[in-house]
């Protein structure tokens, strides 16, 4: 079990001990969309640009979660996302018969 974590200030260089029975690992945030670059319109973070209805810049191709660029990138938004992606693939699909 962890008990404690040593905590760097990076500016002053001081190292102190804080007392903890838990720790939440947050390393950063990095979309993996590398294999889209020159397929799609990205961001300069790598994020996919979208419409409202989850329309990549390439047409059939859509983007929900958070490789989307968005404001808040949790649970809830990136489940809304699939269900609008979901359905504007329908709609792209059906205009496609
Ligand atoms: C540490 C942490 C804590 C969080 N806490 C909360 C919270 O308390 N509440 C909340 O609402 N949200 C929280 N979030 C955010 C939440 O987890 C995300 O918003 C949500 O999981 C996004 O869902 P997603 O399906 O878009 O992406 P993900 O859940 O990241 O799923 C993407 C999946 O795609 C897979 N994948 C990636 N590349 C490929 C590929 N090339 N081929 C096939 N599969 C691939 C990945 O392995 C992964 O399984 C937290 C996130 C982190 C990192």
């Amino acid at each position: 079990m962890v008990q404690s974590v040593l905590v760097k200030n990076v500016k002053t260089g001081e190292i102190s001990e804080m007392k903890t029975e838990g720790v939440f690992l947050f390393v950063g945030l990095s979309p993996r969309t590398q294999f889209l670059k020159g397929l799609i319109k990205l961001d300069e973070a790598g994020y996919i640009l979208t419409n409202e209805s989850c329309e990549t810049s390439m047409k059939g191709i859509f983007a929900a979660g958070d490789c989307r660029k968005k404001l808040l990138r949790q649970i809830a938004t990136a489940v809304g996302d699939g269900a609008i992606a979901a359905f504007a693939a329908e709609k792209f699909l059906e205009g496609r018969e």
